[in-house]
């Protein structure tokens, strides 16, 4: 996977070399666990990927990630900082929407306001955010991934 970080005028913790190391080492000590995690992929498909990821504390949007309609190797994750939030968690979480679109699991509807998961559509207007499948999905493996994650860091 390749990892940019966007970088934007206002309130861009991504200025701060530390925290991109840090959310770089997350994404790279996870890349065998996210195969492991979504089984139908496989390392060449990782690998094209293209992760952008923006500070988007001072934005109000509550887009989890992203594909790009023209390049389908190309993801844009938007994160926002808060205290109560962990970063790693939600990094780990909108990196798990990243591989339900490699993997095919997600996918874009016809239409800005619906999506597809595991074939079936969903109008987004229709159901609750907590509700949505790729939601329960992503919480559920990111968890697993955290746990991982914090295993492996602490171990070294
Ligand atoms: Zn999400």
């Amino acid at each position: 996977m390749d990892i940019v970080f966007v970088e934007h005028d206002d309130n861009d913790k991504f200025r701060d070399v530390r925290l991109r190391n840090k959310f770089s080492s997350v994404i790279n000590s996870l890349e065998s666990r996210l195969l492991a995690v979504y089984t139908e992929l496989n390392e060449s498909v990782l690998s094209a990927a293209r992760i952008s990821i923006m500070d988007a504390t001072s934005v109000i949007d509550c887009t989890c990630c992203t594909r790009n309609k023209n390049n389908k190797n190309l993801f844009f994750i938007k994160m926002v900082f808060s205290s109560s939030n962990d970063a790693v968690e939600m990094l780990i979480h909108k990196l798990c929407h990243v591989m339900q679109y490699l993997s095919g699991q997600l996918d874009a509807g016809s239409s800005e306001s619906e999506l597809t998961w595991k074939g079936e559509k969903f109008i987004l207007s229709d159901i609750e955010p907590h509700r949505m499948p790729w939601e329960r999905d992503a919480i559920l493996n990111a968890l697993t991934l955290h746990k991982y994650y914090m295993a492996s860091s602490s171990s070294t």
